[in-house]
C-alpha cells in the first residue's frame, strides 16, 4: 500500500515508522532482522531503506595507488524485497540521483515495480567524499525534482526510450524537506521554492531532515503551506546516541541543537548516559509532535534499535 494511503487509513492517528541503513557488505541479513524484530510490535506500516552512493578506494598496484570505484553496502532494492517478504510490510527504497545514470535508475524502478514495491523516496544524494559540491553523474540527474519527474513519467508508461501503455507503474513518491534549510540553500525560502518544485513534479509526501527543536518543524510546516505545499509532511527524528553527535550533527547536517540538550549531554559521564538523555529528549519531542497531530513519526535508526524501541514504547 502507498504511504499516503496508510496515512489516510489511520484517520488522524499518529503512525510509527523507521529507516534503516543497510549494514556494510559481508554482513548477513540476520543481523539486520535482529535490529528490526524488536520494533515490529509497534506496527510500522512501512520501513525505509537508505541507499549509499559509490565510493572510491585506493588499491596499490606496481608501487602506485590506483583509484577504484566500489559500493560498501548491499543493494537497497534487494533488502526491501527481503523485508517485505519476511515481515509482510511495505518497504520504501531510497533512490538517488548521485551515482546513477537515468538508465540505471529506470532498471532499479522496473525492479521495484516487478517486486511489488509501491513507494520510493527520491533524493539527490550528497557529494562524494573528495568533492566539495555535488556533481551529477554523467547521464544522471542534477536535482531530485528531475528524478521525481522520471518516476512520474514511468507512472504514465513513459520509459526513457519508449512508451509502454500497458506497463504503467504506480509509485507513491516521497521527497526530503529541511526545517532548518538544506545546507547548500542560500535561504529557507529558496529551499521551500525548490521543495514546491519537487511536489509540482509529482512528489506525494515529504519526510524531514532530523531536528531537535519542534518549533523549527512547526514553523516549517506553516511556511510550506504558505508556499502552496499541500502534501503530508512527516517529521523525521533521531535520538542523540553518543557525545560526538554534539559536533557531528551540526557539522554534517547544518542543524542547531538546543542549549538545554547540549547541557544535558555535556553532563553525561559516558555514552550510556548520553543514550538515555537522547531517548528522553526524543520522547518529549515525539509526545509534542503526536499531540500536535502529525500523521506519522519517522525515526532514524542507526544500527542498534534499542533506543528507538524505548521511545516507541513510551509513545505508541
Ligand atoms: P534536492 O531537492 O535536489 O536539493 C539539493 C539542493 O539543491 C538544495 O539546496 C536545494 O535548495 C537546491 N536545489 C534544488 N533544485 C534546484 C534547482 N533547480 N536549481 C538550483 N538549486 C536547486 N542521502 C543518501 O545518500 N542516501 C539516502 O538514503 C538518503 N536519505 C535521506 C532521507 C531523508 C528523509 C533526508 C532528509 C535526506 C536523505 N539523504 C540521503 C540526504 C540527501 O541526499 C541530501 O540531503 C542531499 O544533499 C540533498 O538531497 P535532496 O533530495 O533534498 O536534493
Amino acid at each position: 500500500m502507498k504511504v499516503t494511503d496508510h496515512i489516510k487509513r489511520a484517520q488522524g492517528k499518529t503512525l510509527f515508522s523507521f529507516e534503516i541503513v543497510p549494514p556494510q557488505k559481508g554482513k548477513k541479513i540476520e543481523d539486520l532482522y535482529k535490529n528490526i524484530d524488536p520494533l515490529m510490535e509497534f506496527n510500522p506500516p512501512f520501513i525505509d531503506v537508505t541507499t549509499s552512493r559509490e565510493e572510491f578506494v585506493y588499491v596499490e598496484k606496481d608501487g602506485l595507488l590506483d583509484r577504484k570505484i566500489t559500493r560498501m553496502r548491499p543493494g537497497t532494492v534487494g533488502i526491501c524485497a527481503a523485508l517485505k517478504h519476511k515481515y509482510n510490510i511495505d518497504t520504501v527504497p531510497h533512490v538517488l540521483c548521485g551515482g546513477f545514470t537515468r538508465e540505471e535508475t529506470e532498471y532499479l524502478l522496473v525492479d521495484c515495480h516487478y517486486l511489488g514495491i509501491e513507494n520510493v523516496m527520491a533524493l539527490r544524494g550528497d557529494a562524494m567524499k573528495h568533492q566539495r559540491y555535488f556533481e551529477p553523474t554523467e547521464g544522471g540527474h542534477r536535482y531530485a525534482n528531475e528524478l521525481v519527474s522520471q518516476i512520474r513519467n514511468l507512472c504514465e508508461g513513459k520509459y526513457l526510450h519508449e512508451t509502454i501503455e500497458a506497463s504503467k507503474t504506480d509509485f507513491c513518491i516521497g521527497v526530503a524537506g529541511y526545517p532548518e534549510k538544506h545546507l547548500e540553500a542560500p535561504s529557507l525560502d529558496f529551499d521551500l521554492k525548490k521543495l514546491k518544485e519537487k511536489v509540482d513534479a509529482g512528489a506525494d509526501y515529504i519526510v524531514t531532515q532530523m531536528f531537535f527543536d519542534n518549533s523549527k518543524f512547526f514553523e516549517f510546516v506553516e511556511k510550506a503551506k504558505a508556499f502552496g505545499i499541500d502534501v503530508p509532511i512527516i517529521p523525521g527524528i533521531k535520538p542523540i546516541a553518543v557525545k560526538r553527535h554534539l559536533r557531528l550533527l551540526p557539522q554534517v547536517f547544518k542543524i542547531d541543537l538546543p542549549e538545554t540538550l547540549i547541557t544535558e549531554v555535556e553532563k553525561c559521564k559516558d555514552n550510556k548516559e548520553v543514550r538515555q538523555v537522547g531517548i528522553e529528549w526524543c520522547i518529549q519531542q515525539s509526545k509534542e509532535l503526536k499531540d500536535a497531530g502529525v500523521p506519522l513519526l519517522h525515526y532514524y535508526s542507526m544500527g542498534k534499535s534499542d533506543n528507538i524501541k524505548a521511545i516507541a514504547s513510551a509513545i505508541f
